[in-house]
């Protein structure tokens, strides 16, 4: 029965979203108040800002791991100053080296591909499937004899499907980094993204879940993986071991630290950034339990679109609820629906377009696709073992593609109150019951 109030807002009739949509979309960065400003001022008194200057018991940074520990369950966290750090890390950790093969998605954050190539590797680009995360299929087809790690990228907070991940990374023994930028405070199985894996890496930087300005966390259960991600974190991270050794007069830590080191970087956290993260987790799990519950709204109201096809969820109590995608059956009827959508007042876009260069997909890394390096050498391709054989192509990842490009994706805030999901919930309803192919 249509009703004569359902003229769709794309042909002129009245807009369904009325209620004021958030002012601001991001996660961790919309909930900074009176904690964090507190949390940092402290900060700014102690005139400390670096963490083996003071008291370790006083450190906000080595609060932030110990808290962080307890939230995902994983034995070891190192804070880093990016998500970016927290790889480059990961991957020296893992001891991938100068020239193996590294399997990343087709659609991630360049970052992703950007780390492998810091430490020397070559990034092999593997298919994603309708979880928009790595296809454990393809995996396993881009498996060769030079392949070190895979770094299943849990995007816009939805689990990969890691149990198949896992089966194939032990059935040809390559490490496993867990990228969880997206996706802090997501779980499969149960257990915390980030512990499936070999080891597992978070950003905290403005766009995240849980934001500090730039910043990052490395998690793993393995003491060795710790270890060597904390050396390479920091170029004097053993003399400082050792320092805190000799003041706990344990003179075997002191030896053992002697031996561990070797060469490193700086990604240290600041203990400015250390304080905010630190509030911005405790915040976390509520910010998450309203996305997930929007989310859940959301989805039968999209689900009744005709021809619509949801997206995968590998483990739905696990999702982090901060997006939501359906699949229209070809690209134009993609754009068509949010034309009709955003008519209505509804927040959503598509995904892929050949014109506007998102840095999330493989097709628009100019650098990698042209193997642009920073080095006279050519490094790392020109490490490549004989004979080389990884190639960049714009087409190569044809899956990919074609599922981003019929993808239509809304954004999911804990800032939507709701009289505002009410309406858009009507909105999509609307467009649903006026919807041809
Ligand atoms: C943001 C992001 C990164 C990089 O984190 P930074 O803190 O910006 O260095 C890596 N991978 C993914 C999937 C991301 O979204």
């Amino acid at each position: 029965m249509i009703e004569t109030n359902e003229a769709l807002a794309v042909r002129g009739g009245p807009k369904a979203v009325t209620a004021a949509a958030p002012a601001n979309w991001l996660h961790g960065t919309s909930e900074i108040g009176e904690e964090e400003i507190r949390a940092v001022t402290a900060v700014l008194r102690s005139q400390v800002l670096f963490r083996h200057a003071g008291d370790p018991a006083n450190s906000p940074v080595a609060h932030f791991e110990a808290l962080f520990a307890q939230m995902t369950g994983a034995r070891h966290v190192l804070a880093v100053n990016s998500g970016t750090s927290a790889l480059i890390a990961g991957l020296i950790a893992l001891e991938v080296g100068h020239g193996d093969e590294v399997l990343v998605p087709a659609y991630t954050y360049i970052a992703t591909a950007a780390a492998v190539l810091a430490v020397g590797a070559l990034p092999v680009l593997v298919e994603v499937d309708a979880s928009l995360s790595i296809d454990p299929g393809d995996m396993e087809r881009k498996v060769t004899d030079r392949t070190a790690a895979v770094i299943p990228v849990h995007m816009r907070g939805v689990p990969c499907d890691m149990h198949r991940v896992m089966a194939v990374a032990r059935r040809h023994r390559i490490a496993v980094l867990e990228d969880c930028a997206q996706a802090n405070g997501g779980t499969y199985g149960g257990r915390h993204l980030g512990t499936l894996g070999d080891a597992g890496i978070f950003s905290f930087q403005h766009y995240k879940i849980a934001a500090c300005g730039e910043g990052g966390a490395l998690i793993t259960d393995d003491r060795r993986v710790f270890e060597r991600a904390a050396v390479y974190h920091d170029s004097a991270y053993a003399f400082w071991m050792e320092e805190q050794a000799q003041k706990t007069n344990t003179p075997e830590a002191v030896e053992q630290w002697k031996r561990t080191c070797f060469l490193g970087e700086n990604f240290r956290q600041s203990e400015l950034h250390g304080a905010v993260a630190l509030e911005q987790l405790r915040k976390r799990d509520r910010l998450l339990a309203r996305t997930r519950a929007i989310k859940a709204r959301l989805w039968p109201a999209c689900e009744a679109i005709p021809s619509a096809a949801m997206e995968t969820l590998n483990d739905r109590e696990g999702d982090c609820g901060i997006s939501l995608v359906f699949f229209m059956p070809d690209a134009d009827s993609a754009v068509r629906i949010c034309d009709w959508l955003k008519a209505e007042g509804v927040r959503c876009g598509t995904v892929f377009s050949k014109a506007f260069p998102d840095r999330h997909i493989f097709y628009h890394w100019d650098y990698v696709m042209n193997k642009r390096s920073a080095f006279r050498n050519g490094a790392p391709w020109s490490l490549e073992r004989q004979p080389p054989r990884v190639r960049y192509s714009r087409d190569m990842c044809p899956a990919t593609v074609g599922l981003l490009e019929r993808a239509v994706m809304l954004p999911i805030t804990q800032k939507m109150t709701d009289p505002y999901v009410d309406q858009v919930c009507g909105a999509i309803e609307k467009v649903a019951r006026g919807w041809r192919d």
